[in-house]
């Protein structure tokens, strides 16, 4: 029987494989924000467009390793539809399972912001890995820049 780790590390190559959400959209309506991790060489290109208060669409491009690559496809995946308030508590939660941001672990191993993470959890292991997390958070703070841009333009 395969074990946890592997069943996580199946997940992340698939989205590396098979990227969810690829591609581009038109801007404007939508934004475009371009997040780089110069310590692994990641470029991450998050392109967001909103509906009032939810996020209409999104659309990832870009490149770099496994990792930086397989977390933008899993949080286009998980933020596609979802309300802005949403997906702030769902980015504080990712953040806050790779131990980094307000809602880091505190040493008694509380948690602030207990979300039903998916395929998320996948990435758990990269905690393990200092080294690595910025590749992990760095589609999701290019979705947060993105999604402030967004706002500005729609004046929200
Ligand atoms: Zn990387």
């Amino acid at each position: 029987m395969a074990g946890l780790e592997d069943l996580y590390r199946e997940i992340v190559l698939d989205h590396y494989k098979n990227p969810r959400n690829r591609g581009e959209l038109e801007t404007p309506p939508a934004v475009r924000v371009e997040g780089l991790n110069p310590l692994c060489g990641d470029e991450v290109v998050v392109f967001v467009a909103l509906d009032g208060d939810t996020v209409a669409d999104v659309k990832i491009a870009g490149q770099g390793c496994s990792i930086s690559q397989s977390s933008a496809s899993m949080m286009s995946a998980a933020v596609k539809g979802k309300s802005l308030d949403e997906v702030r508590k769902l980015t504080d939660a990712f953040k806050g399972m790779l131990n980094v941001g307000e809602h880091a672990h505190d040493e008694h191993g509380e948690h602030g912001n207990e979300l039903p993470m998916g395929e998320l959890e996948a990435l758990k292991g990269v905690m393990k890995f200092p080294s690595r997390i910025k590749c992990a958070t760095l589609s999701w703070n290019t979705l947060s820049q993105a999604i402030d841009e967004a706002k500005t333009a729609t004046g929200a």
